[in-house]
């Protein structure tokens, strides 16, 4: 591991101030994917602001009737949380699907957003990898890609999104809401949080150097039963192949997110508009476009499988 400064912030603001005037800073909250990150030295700060005294590890209501999450709320707190689990139980379901109960207690609303991806690419260092070394290649296309995208990638990148707590996100329509260095706020809807990988995909998300996650907000509850079902490798502790997030009204209307599939959560609003139509409607939809490669077109297949699953579940 590279050796680095280190500092404890006291307030957002000033976290956000000292990351931007500090060359080779970042974040630090649980750690849990940038420490291993910097052992491998894939990551290599030259600063560590330590976010964790920060006051923002509450679950509160808002004024619309919806929730505000606190960027700090561990992921164990969250998934166990009373009004999450009556209200948004896609979100509880979601969380308790990823990592394991260790890994759980320690990482953070905002670090489970930024996590980078599991390409086994990005974490070795003697391959080319455009997201680890800008310009290098990537080495999944034409090589082992059965984990990777199969939409939305680009010539430069096929890496998926690992997070399962953000494909909930979308289907809920979140939004996270941030603190610049210069002390102002904003809020991304989740749905404009993520670029796409084009020719930069080391750019993951549009946070501006210094932007500090200091929430994410969930509009006020939109009942329905809530569904996710995540299919992997491996009964646990594995990342998703695919996974589908999903609301469905009892007249069989609703919502889908997919994970597993896309540099980002993946949704379709005109996909929803098929939901009564049945899963291959709706698969269909979701993945107009899709080029998946030779060993990984079976997520294609799984994933209108999986719609299907879910779909049925969600009208019983
Ligand atoms: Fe790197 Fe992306 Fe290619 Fe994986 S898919 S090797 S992360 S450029």
């Amino acid at each position: 591991m590279k050796t680095f400064t280190y500092e404890r912030a006291n307030t957002p603001a000033q976290a956000a101030a000292a990351a931007a005037r500090t060359p080779g800073a970042m974040f630090i909250a649980g750690g849990t994917n940038l420490l291993d990150l910097m052992k491998l030295q894939i990551e290599k700060p030259a600063h560590l602001i330590d976010v964790n005294h920060l006051g923002l590890d509450k679950v509160e209501s808002t004024p619309e009737g919806g929730l505000r999450l606190g960027a700090l709320v561990r992921n164990t707190d969250l998934a166990t949380h009373v009004d999450v689990r009556r209200d948004y139980g896609v979100l509880s379901r979601a969380l308790l699907a990823g990592a394991s109960g260790q890994l759980r207690n320690m990482a953070t609303t905002a670090g489970n957003l930024l996590q980078r991806t599991r390409c086994p690419y990005f974490y070795d260092t003697n391959q080319p990898c455009n997201k680890r070394e800008p310009g290098s290649g990537c080495s999944a296309i034409g090589g082992f890609s059965r984990h990777h995208a199969v939409i939305g990638g680009s010539e430069a990148c096929i890496a998926t999104h690992p997070s399962d707590m953000a494909v909930a996100l979308r289907v809920l329509d979140a939004s996270v809401e941030t603190i610049k260095p210069d002390g102002s706020a904003r809020v991304i809807p989740i749905a404009d949080f993520y670029r796409a990988p084009g020719s930069t995909p080391h750019l993951e998300t549009f946070l501006e150097q210094g932007e500090l996650i200091t929430a994410v907000t969930l509009p006020k509850p939109v009942g329905g039963t809530q569904i996710y079902r995540k299919v992997r490798d491996r009964a646990s502790y594995a990342f998703a192949l695919v996974s589908v997030a999903a609301v469905v009204q009892p007249d069989g209307t609703g919502c889908v997110a997919m994970g597993g599939v896309a540099h980002k959560p993946w949704r379709d609003e005109r996909a929803d508009q098929q939901m009564t139509l049945g899963a291959r409607a709706v698969s269909d939809t979701l993945f107009t476009g899709a080029t998946p490669t030779q060993e990984n077109a079976f997520k294609v297949v799984l994933a209108q499988r999986t719609i299907a699953a879910v779909m049925a579940e969600g009208r019983n």
